[in-house]
């Protein structure tokens, strides 16, 4: 992990660090740059340890978007929070979800015919 995104490595540190950190919507765009007082009331509820890195969450910056949040922090231009890692284990969780739902449908419609 980079020095950068140690610094947003999780709340704890993002506090210290005070560096900027946002969520942004992949679907309508919105925007939420936290406050130190946003950070201390997610902080107050998951603890100083929890980390936004690789995390999405469904939007609630827009209501009635079903799109996804994700974070970014700021190092003169703002940059994803998410790793390569993360991306790759997001697409294959993504991959066994739609394998169980193909199986799932298959089962249904032999189901029905019988
Ligand atoms: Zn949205």
């Amino acid at each position: 992990m980079s020095a950068i995104l140690g610094s947003v490595e999780n709340l704890g540190k993002m506090l210290v660090s005070g560096r900027p950190v946002r969520a942004r919507c992949e679907q309508c765009g919105a925007i939420k740059e936290f406050t130190t007082e946003d950070i201390e009331a997610l902080a107050a509820k998951v603890g100083y340890r929890y980390s936004l890195i690789d995390r999405r969450c469904k939007c609630r910056l827009t209501p009635g978007c079903d799109g996804w949040n994700r974070f970014e922090y700021r190092q003169n231009v703002w940059w994803s929070m998410a790793t390569e890692t993360g991306r790759l284990n997001e697409m294959r969780r993504e991959a066994r979800q739609r394998e169980r739902l193909r199986e799932f449908i298959a089962d249904y419609q032999s189901r029905s015919k019988r």
